[in-house]
């Protein structure tokens, strides 16, 4: 079985191979700069102890401060904390922000927590990490299952600690902790601008188009929705219980209403929906297919049955990259994770430009700020394709950030 190193690496070479870097700086790059693991313990209501494993991990800061966010899940581990870090960096390097990459994570089933201890696990987790954090150094993020509240209290944590106001050390915070408007919004609607862009670029056919969305949360739900706004028909989504199917689109508002009151697919019953398996969205007849749920969705088991003619991942690293090569060499573009999902950090920077400005942006300003940031990076992607001939999206993005950082890297050893 391959591990992340091997992942890391064959993304680095495809890409590498394209220019003219020493190939220390590219080794460099094959490892985490800073990786800090450690056992937190809380006390569990009834007075007894928990503990937890926990990981901070900075990859790369050559560009600037490195920026990711924190991860609560049962399945966490060190590998997945480095590879989330290392896609961070890349995908802060695409968008053109001044961050390096960085992630987080505690090994937790968040559901076995009252609120008070995963309080206690959020502050435990600052207390451990704090030497590390900070607006200029590691800016903190939520990711799965660590939302707003989980944020203000790591946020009021790292306050805490150091005696003063650090309203750029964490972001993703509520609105009432001097968090960003548009968050909630921001990767689904990057990934709408992406997508419309890529039409644009003629990478897309500009035709009424019929998507599938695997999941149906946060980032599936916004992008449909402005999808279906401009006229285009969602064909097909899905949860963990059921796909949702028909061929002249589903209602898009009725489903973000049924999914608001926690309702599962498989009790969705409307005339002309059909109600089939969860993976047979994967596979649904359809133009762009968006998997915005898991990782490792589409694979070598299941590539060569994709209809989709463009793959827009919303998810981070859906594609395999056994499946990356069938899809390719069927025609079908991907639009890779580093670009398509990377509307959140864009708006997780513009929270800790205006925390230091302390001057704060009307919603509209932050969608307007984030079309043209995510329009830019888009547009430089598909240059970089033209430019280096390659076939993948993804080399071409990772082309695009390899010769940012290296170029860094050079800049401040000249000497050494
Ligand atoms: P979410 O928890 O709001 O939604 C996840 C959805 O996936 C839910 O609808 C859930 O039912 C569904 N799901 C879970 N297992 C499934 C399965 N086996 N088959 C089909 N559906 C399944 O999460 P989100 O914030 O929308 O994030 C979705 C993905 O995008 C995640 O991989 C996340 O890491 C990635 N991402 C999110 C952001 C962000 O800003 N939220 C940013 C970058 C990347």
């Amino acid at each position: 079985m391959s591990s992340i190193f091997d992942t890391i690496h064959h993304r680095l070479n495809q890409a590498v191979e394209h220019l003219d870097i020493p190939e220390d700086i590219f080794n460099s790059l094959n490892y985490p700069e800073k990786t800090l693991a450690v056992n937190l313990i809380i006390r569990r209501d009834d007075r007894s102890f928990a503990n937890f494993k926990a990981w901070r991990c900075q990859y790369d800061s050559s560009r600037g401060p490195t920026k990711g966010g924190i991860r609560f899940h049962r399945s966490v581990c060190m590998d997945e904390v480095m590879h989330l870090a290392f896609l961070m960096t890349i995908k802060c390097a695409v968008t053109g922000l001044p961050f390096g990459g960085a992630k987080g994570g505690v090994s937790v089933n968040v559901k076995e927590l009252s609120e008070h201890e995963l309080e206690r696990l959020a502050r435990a987790y600052i207390k451990a990490f704090a030497s590390m954090i900070g607006p200029d150094q590691d800016i903190p993020a939520p990711d799965m299952y660590t939302g707003g509240a989980v944020l203000a209290w790591m946020a009021d944590e790292f306050d805490r600690i150091h005696g003063k106001k650090y309203r750029a050390a964490l972001t993703g915070k509520p609105l009432s902790m001097n968090g960003s408007q548009g968050r909630t919004e921001a990767t689904g609607l990057g990934g709408y601008y992406v997508l419309k862009k890529m039409i644009e670029s003629g990478l897309c056919e500009d035709k009424t188009l019929k998507i599938g969305f695997q999941g149906f949360g946060n980032v599936a739900s916004f992008c449909a929705r402005y999808l279906a706004e401009d006229g285009h028909h969602i064909v097909a989504v899905s949860d963990s219980s059921a796909c949702l199917y028909n061929s002249d689109g589903l209602d898009v508002e009725d489903l973000i209403r049924f999914k608001d009151e926690r309702k599962r697919f498989s009790d969705y019953e409307k005339d002309k929906v059909d109600i089939l398996d969860p993976d047979d969205v994967l596979t649904a007849d359809c133009d762009i297919l968006a998997p915005a749920a898991l990782a490792d969705q589409i694979h070598g088991d299941n590539a060569d049955q994709i209809k989709a003619s463009v793959i827009l991942e919303l998810a981070n690293t859906p594609v395999t990259e056994e499946a990356e090569t069938i899809l390719q060499d069927k025609g079908v573009v991907v639009i890779p994770d580093v670009l398509a999902n990377s509307g959140g950090v864009i708006v997780s920077y513009f929270e800790w430009v205006q925390n230091r400005a302390g001057d704060y942006w009307e919603k509209e300003h932050v969608f307007e700020r984030l079309r043209q940031k995510i329009e830019k990076a888009t547009a430089d992607v598909v240059n970089c394709k033209e430019e280096y001939k390659v076939e993948s999206l993804r080399t071409a993005a990772y082309i695009l950030a390899l010769k940012q950082i290296a170029e860094v890297i050079m800049a401040k050893n000249v000497d050494n």
